[in-house]
This record gives C-alpha cells, sequence and structure tokens, in this order.
C-alpha cells in the first residue's frame, strides 16, 4: 500500500492500516509530519475549530493522555500533538520523508500502480491512497519582479520553522484571508510599520480564545463519545445543536439578540449556526451580513478604513475568517490599509511593492495568498488510470468522483476528503477518521471475498455529481468567487467542488453504499 502525506490524514490512515497488519509506506515531501501544520508556521497560526474536537477520537487513551491548552491551539501546539500521535503509534519508519510523489500509474496487467518519486525511485502498490491535503498547494506570488525585491520575502504556508525576526521593519501583507487575518494582529507587534495590501475584505467572528482549564478538558474527555457522535451526524462536525428558526421568522430585536449572543460566543460559526436559512436563502443571509458589517463599522475608528474593511459577498460563502483582534489593529497608527482592488499589485520592485497609484517600499514581504485549493495537490501528481489516462484530463472541467472518494477508471485509488465530499466545509479530522474508516472496511470487504479490485462506476460517478452540484446549487456558496470554485487560480474550472449536504448526511450516504454491497462500484478479482 502506498500513503501520500503525512497529515491528519496520511496519518490516520497509516494508523489504520497498520493494525491490518497491511505493509505500508508513506512519502511525505515535508522533514516532517504534520503537514498543514508543519507547513504554516506564520505568526498568530491557529486552529478555527476548538481544539477538543479538532483532533483524533480514535483512541481513548491518546484522547486521556494529551492536554489542549487553549480553546483554539496554536500551530506548534497542534504540530506537538502530530508528532505525538506519530511516536505514541511508532509510526515514522514507515514514512519516507523528503520525497515527493511525482507520477502514480495504474499498470492494469499486474493490477497494481506505480509510483514514482522525485529521488527517482519507483514502487508498486496495489492500492494508493492520497491524502495530500486540500490546502497543501501553496500558490505562488504571481508578481513579476518578484527576484529583484532586495528585501526578503515570504508566503505563509512555507514559514520558516526558525520564526522571522520582524522587528523594526517595514512589512508588507498581501491578501485578507484566514492567514492574513490571523497573522496582522502578530506581525504588527513586532513590525515598525504595516501596510495590508487589500483586494477582497473578509467577515470575521471573534475567537474568543481562551486558556482551557484542565477541569474542563477533563469533563470534555469523559463524555467524549456522545460529543464525537454528535459532531459526526451534524452539518459542520462540531457538537453544536443544530438551528431550529428561519432568521426572517423571528423579530428583528430577536434576531438581533441571537446574532448578539453568536458574536458574544465567538468562533466560525457565530452566526451561522444562529438559523437554518442563514445558506439558502439570500434575504436572511443580509441580516448576518448587516450584523458583521455593523460590528466592523464599531471596531475600526476611522470610518474610511471601516467602510473598506466591509465585505459585500454573502456572508459564509467564502469561508468565515475567526480573528483575535484583526479589526482593532488597524486603529493603530502604524498600520494602515491600502486597496490593491481598484489599484492591483503591477509589479515588485527592488525596493517594495508597485501598484498603479505608486510604490510602497518595504523591508519585508509577506504572501498570504492562499491555494491551488481541493484538486492543486491531487493534480500536481501525474496520475493516470486505466487506459493511460491522465485525472488531469478527466477533470479539465472539473473534478469528477464518487462519493468524493474514488474515480471512475482509476482503481485501488483513494482521496481522503477529496472533492464531492465535506471536506473543507466540515471539521477536517471528522472527516478525515471517516474517509480511512470507510476505505479501510472497503479493504477488509474485498480481501474476505478474495477480491483485489474496486473502481467506482462511470455511472454512478455522473451520478454523484450531479448530486454534489443540485445540493449546492440550492445554497448560496456557488455564486461567491472563492477558492470553493477555484476563482483564485486563473484558468481553474469554476466549479463547486465540496459536498454541502452536511457530514451526518454524508456519511449516511457513505454507510448506504455499503449496505448495497459497495452500489456503484465494481469489484474484481486479479483476473477479472
Ligand atoms: P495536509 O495537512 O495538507 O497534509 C498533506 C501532506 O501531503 C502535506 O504534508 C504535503 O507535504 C504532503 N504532500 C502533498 N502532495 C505530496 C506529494 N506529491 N508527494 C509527497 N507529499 C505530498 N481545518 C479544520 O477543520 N479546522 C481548522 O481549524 C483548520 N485550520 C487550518 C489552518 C490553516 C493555516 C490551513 C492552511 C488549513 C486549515 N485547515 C483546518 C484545513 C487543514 O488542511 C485540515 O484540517 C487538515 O490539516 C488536513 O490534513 P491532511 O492530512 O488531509 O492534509
Ligand atoms: P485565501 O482565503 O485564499 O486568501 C488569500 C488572500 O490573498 C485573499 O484576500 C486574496 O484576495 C488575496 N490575493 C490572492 N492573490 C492576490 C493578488 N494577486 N493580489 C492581491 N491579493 C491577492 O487564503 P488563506 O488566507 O491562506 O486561507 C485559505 C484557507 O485555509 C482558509 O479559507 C481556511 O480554510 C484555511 N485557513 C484556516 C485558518 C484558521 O483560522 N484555522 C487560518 C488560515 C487558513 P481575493 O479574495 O481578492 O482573491
Amino acid at each position: 500500500m502506498a500513503i501520500v502525506g503525512a497529515g491528519f490524514s496520511g496519518l490516520y490512515m497509516l494508523h489504520r492500516l497498520r493494525g491490518r497488519g497491511l505493509r505500508v509506506r508513506v512519502f511525505e515531501r515535508g522533514a516532517d509530519v504534520g503537514g498543514t501544520w508543519y507547513w504554516n508556521r506564520y505568526p498568530g497560526a491557529r486552529c478555527d475549530i476548538e481544539s477538543v474536537d479538532y483532533c483524533y477520537s480514535f483512541s481513548p487513551e491518546l484522547l486521556a493522555d494529551w492536554t489542549w491548552t487553549e480553546r483554539y491551539a496554536a500551530q506548534p501546539e497542534i504540530l506537538r500533538y502530530l508528532q505525538h500521535v506519530t511516536d505514541r503509534f511508532a509510526l515514522r519508519p514507515d514514512i519516507q520523508f523528503g520525497t515527493q510523489v511525482t507520477s502514480l500509474h495504474y499498470d492494469a496487467a499486474q493490477n497494481h500502480w506505480l509510483v514514482s518519486t522525485d529521488a527517482g525511485e519507483t514502487v508498486s502498490a496495489r492500492y494508493c491512497v492520497l491524502a495530500v491535503g486540500n490546502l497543501s498547494r501553496a500558490k505562488p506570488p504571481p508578481f513579476p519582479g518578484l527576484e529583484s525585491f532586495r528585501g526578503q520575502w515570504y508566503h505563509t504556508a512555507r514559514w520558516p520553522a526558525e520564526g522571522v525576526d520582524l522587528q523594526g521593519q517595514r512589512v508588507g501583507i498581501v491578501g485578507t484571508g484566514s492567514t492574513a487575518i490571523q497573522a496582522l494582529p502578530q506581525i504588527a507587534r513586532q513590525a515598525d510599520r504595516v501596510q495590508v495590501f487589500q483586494r477582497t475584505p473578509n467577515y470575521s467572528m471573534p475567537a474568543r480564545n481562551r486558556p482551557l482549564p484542565t477541569s474542563e478538558l477533563r469533563e470534555v474527555v469523559q463524555g467524549y463519545p456522545a460529543r464525537r457522535r454528535a459532531a459526526e451526524q451534524s452539518d459542520a462536525g462540531v457538537p453544536i445543536a443544530p438551528p431550529r428558526l428561519a432568521a426572517l421568522d423571528v423579530s428583528p430585536a430577536e434576531r438581533r439578540r441571537m446574532y448578539e449572543a453568536g458574536w458574544q460566543r465567538g468562533g466560525i460559526n457565530a452566526l451561522s449556526y444562529a438559523f437554518t436559512d442563514f445558506f439558502t436563502d439570500e434575504r436572511a443571509n443580509l441580516t448576518a451580513q448587516d450584523f458583521a458589517r455593523e460590528k466592523i463599522r464599531q471596531l475600526v475608528r476611522n470610518p474610511v478604513v471601516a467602510e473598506a474593511l466591509c465585505p459585500a459577498h454573502h456572508i459564509g460563502t467564502k469561508r468565515t475568517c475567526v480573528d483575535t483582534g484583526y479589526f482593532e489593529t488597524y486603529n493603530q497608527d502604524h498600520v494602515e490599509l491600502v486597496d490593491v482592488r481598484s489599484s492591483p499589485v503591477t509589479t515588485v520592485t527592488p525596493r517594495g511593492l508597485a501598484t498603479a497609484a505608486g510604490e510602497y517600499e518595504l523591508d519585508v514581504l509577506v504572501f498570504a495568498i492562499g491555494f491551488d485549493a481541493i484538486t492543486g495537490a491531487l493534480l500536481e501528481i501525474d496520475i493516470r488510470g486505466r487506459d493511460g489516462a491522465p485525472l488531469a484530463e478527466q477533470w479539465a472541467a472539473g473534478p469528477r468522483s464518487y462519493l468524493g472518494l474514488c474515480v471512475a477508471g482509476f482503481p485501488n485509488l483513494f482521496m481522503i476528503t477529496g472533492p464531492g465530499s465535506p471536506s473543507v466545509l466540515s471539521n477536517m479530522v471528522v472527516s478525515i477518521e471517516q474517509h480511512a474508516d470507510w476505505i479501510l472496511d472497503c479493504l477488509d470487504h474485498l480481501h474476505s471475498r478474495g477480491l483485489n479490485r474496486i473502481e467506482a462506476s462511470a455511472q454512478a460517478q455522473d451520478r454523484w455529481v450531479c448530486h454534489v452540484g443540485e445540493l449546492a446549487g440550492r445554497t448560496l456558496y456557488p455564486r461567491a468567487a472563492s477558492w470553493y470554485v477555484g476563482a483564485n487560480i486563473p484558468g481553474k474550472p469554476r466549479v463547486f467542488m465540496p459536498y454541502t449536504g452536511g457530514c451526518g448526511t454524508y456519511r449516511k450516504e457513505c454507510d448506504q453504499v455499503v449496505e448495497r454491497g459497495y452500489e456503484g462500484f465494481v469489484l474484481g478479482g486479479a483476473g477479472t
């Protein structure tokens, strides 16, 4: 078995397969485990799902012996957790670090995959699991002249492990997504001057982060099975009771009270979990947008800056950000918002950034410009299935999969949180465990029947793609120019990629496929 990637997905998959006595090799480009939490070491990086939920549930002993110190753990703590998991379950010997998988070619005669790496090695594997991450292929800075810049530049997703000393520096941050929103308050603490180059403002909810007392953690661990079941059956993979009321069915005063309560609680679902129609009814969504914009106007003293920070899209249709002091940071004299919507960045110069409006002199450039999300890391590998057909060709008009797990024409190849599954719309660790468990059950099923091949049928895939599209079409999601639809990558086909039906419903759909004898899959033995 081959697994590509050693983040949350690859590590858990490895652990489960090991339990079956299978021989497994994991290939990881990085020098250590951690995936997202290995690469994204920028100041302020932390999870936006509560730590006690953004972790594995498979081992009660692991749960009991790990101490989360904050409501939202910071990157070093999450990375330490994943290193701890790796060592506790002795996973390291099966992981080949510093190795990028460059191609995966299916050999139909042998019914195996040929896995080639950048080290020039090729190995064969009967089954392959792509645990490459939805947000792991960083978008390179697209600005001409970057090589001429005399200062230092960094992509937040490749932040140096030893950190960057920003004391006394003039720093420019390009981007105002979740990453920049976390990083700005921390960078502003150190730098002499910070200029934030904003093309599109985003909604952000207060994190209300706080230390996690051990007594609270103990209580959570004691009730963990029920808490996790609730998360698994929820829409977003978090144990929060679903809303019961529609926004327009309550009085404006009641609506306001509920939004305010959410805002005070904080977190990514602060407003979205208030009402049932948040993601589906434009008028309901507008009430939450208005509330969020009003908060920005209260938090930012300069009314011109506040207005520039007010987003216009339907709230939630681009990933809602979570912050600690983001908007308030613009009240500091040494922090400036620069509008690059009306005057886009044209070039990087030796001294800084140039826009049509002028040149900005900088010592350090920070690119918080995001990722080629969901399909980027998959298509970076030259994947060829039965008949030698490249995956890139099959996905030329957007990704097509069955359940977000498998692709027709690519036998014995599994994706963890692939396009067409809840993936980035969920607490990803919940989704990762579900996918890895499903894959393991599938392999057990094959082995128990003396079979060794499974492939999604083209018809089942067509039906699934249609179903995912229909579900998304009932929501406001596809209307935003987000990375969910590939809008952040020039030339990428515009298709809404995740499954919007919710984690719980998705899980049922996957289970039904199994109950119906792997409906929609073609199963076979070596000779068939
Ligand atoms: P990753 O963690 O991305 O790991 C994939 C690994 O595969 C990487 O280490 C990569 O180097 C390796 N790889 C990729 N391609 C190859 C190749 N060809 N050859 C060899 N190795 C390869 N999700 C949440 O649910 N809650 C959060 O709070 C949250 N916060 C986030 C914060 C940031 C800054 C980012 C960027 C993402 C966040 N996410 C969050 C999403 C996060 O990516 C997932 O939660 C989770 O970490 C994904 O785990 P993974 O193992 O699937 O992928
Ligand atoms: P992102 O959401 O894609 O944001 C990228 C930002 O860069 C956007 O503001 C974008 O502007 C801007 N940008 C890109 N190219 C630009 C250009 N050429 N000129 C000017 N601006 C440009 O990326 P991200 O902030 O790294 O976040 C990605 C995802 O990772 C998040 O949505 C979330 O899922 C996850 N994440 C989570 C957390 C957390 O809180 N736990 C933290 C970080 C990341 P436009 O919008 O105009 O394109």
